[in-house]
């Protein structure tokens, strides 16, 4: 054996795992089947702008030992994530707040806002919702729901939204302040110089192969390492054998343009179902940047199948299920643990994944 841990993927999972065990003096080796590091947090320089490859990062959390120990590794700017929304010419303030209401209904106070969401609402008080339309009209009424909800929803999930499970939406963040943060944690930014960097920090000293793919590696190198650490497909690991779990993706056109400011903001929803894409992201604006040109990427929500990226799991009973069961399967691995996003099959933010593989790392060591 050359290597304690070999370590399947350099994502943000893999690449702190690396990090922590390489710091503790284990060997490791990283490999990734990409031609780069850093998974679905890469950053390509397009104009001397970052832009995120796979869809829009914003690191955001409320676990101040994540934030301090991702802040050893970059500086974060003091980028809020404050998305706008555009239905037809109407062009409304996220997440659903005074702003919003302020606009949608020429009213100025708190009051007049409930007032007119809860007369709404009682219109569809009808008793246990059969999907997500009833769902969503019985949360927030008519005009937030047509407005905002309705089409972008239809458009995430590639179906209409009666055809939807009334899960998916279990309440609705209103806000009756004037605040367009979109989020409410304690900490947020995105990091100078981009998320590339992050894990090449993460993964100085450690012995990497890019363009390596396991299925290959290891029929050559079977002892290469004591333990694995997989963070790709689980479904893929085990040959598909119990059947393949189902992912949405998200197709980017991503295009430069010749002007300094496209949008005016580095999120922009387009909330009408008319519209073919759900947003476009106009990436300087994460940064700040002032460069003569802007890229923007707009992007299209798609059903996965394979060779695509997988991006979004599809957390439907079908395939919980089946994740179980390989779960399972992966549980009788000894010396192969399974992590991140694809490895455990689950949406996990940036800053749940560092925290899972420092959990996952201080058990290990
Ligand atoms: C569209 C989108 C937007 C997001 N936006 C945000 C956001 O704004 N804020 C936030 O906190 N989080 C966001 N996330 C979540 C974030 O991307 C994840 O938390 C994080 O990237 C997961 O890291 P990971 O290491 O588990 O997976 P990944 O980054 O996917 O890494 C897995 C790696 O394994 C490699 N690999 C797979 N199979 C093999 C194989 N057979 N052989 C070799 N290598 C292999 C892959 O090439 C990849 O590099 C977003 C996710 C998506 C999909």
């Amino acid at each position: 054996m050359i290597y304690d841990y070999l370590i399947v993927g350099s994502g943000l999972f893999g690449a702190v795992f690396a990090h922590e065990a390489h710091k503790v003096g284990k060997k490791c080796l990283v490999i990734d089947k990409s031609d780069h590091i850093a998974g679905n947090v890469y950053c390509e320089k397009i104009e001397g702008i970052n832009v995120h490859k796979y869809g829009a990062h914003i690191f955001h959390t409320s676990n101040k030992d994540v934030w301090d120990y991702i802040n050893q590794f970059a500086e974060f700017n003091n980028y809020i994530n404050s998305p706008v929304a555009i239905y037809k010419d109407e062009l409304y303030n996220l997440p659903f707040n005074m702003n919003t209401f302020s606009k949608m209904w020429g009213i100025k106070t708190p009051a007049e806002a409930k007032e007119i969401i809860e007369k709404q609402r009682s219109e569809y008080k009808i008793g246990e919702p059969k999907n997500l339309e009833e769902q969503a009209l019985s949360l927030a009424g008519k005009d937030v729901y047509e407005k905002l909800i309705k089409g972008y929803t239809q458009k995430q999930w590639g179906r209409p939204c009666t055809d939807l499970p009334s899960f998916i939406i279990k309440r609705l963040p209103f806000r009756f302040t004037f605040n367009n943060n979109y989020f409410n944690d304690r900490y947020q930014g995105i990091p100078i110089g981009g998320y590339t960097k992050i894990v090449e920090k993460l993964l100085d000293g450690v012995d990497v192969s890019l363009n390596t793919d396991y299925y290959d590696f290891i029929k050559i190198n079977p002892n290469i390492a004591r333990k694995t650490v997989f963070t790709g497909m689980i479904d893929e690991f085990f040959g598909y054998k119990l059947g393949t779990l189902e992912y949405r993706t998200v197709r980017f056109e991503t295009e430069i343009l010749e002007c300094d400011n496209y949008q005016g903001n580095a999120v922009v929803n387009y909330t009408d179902y008319e519209v073919p894409y759900t947003r476009i992201i106009e990436h300087k604006h994460f940064e700040f940047g002032n460069q003569e040109k802007t890229v923007i990427s707009r992007e299209y929500s798609t059903e996965w199948t394979p060779g695509m990226e997988p991006y979004y799991p599809v957390n439907d009973e079908k395939n919980t299920h089946l994740y179980s069961r390989y779960k399972e399967l992966a549980e009788q691995e000894k010396n192969i643990i399974f992590g991140g996003r694809l490895g455990q099959y689950k949406y996990y933010d940036m800053d749940k994944v560092i925290e899972a593989a420092l959990h996952l790392v201080s058990e290990e060591l």
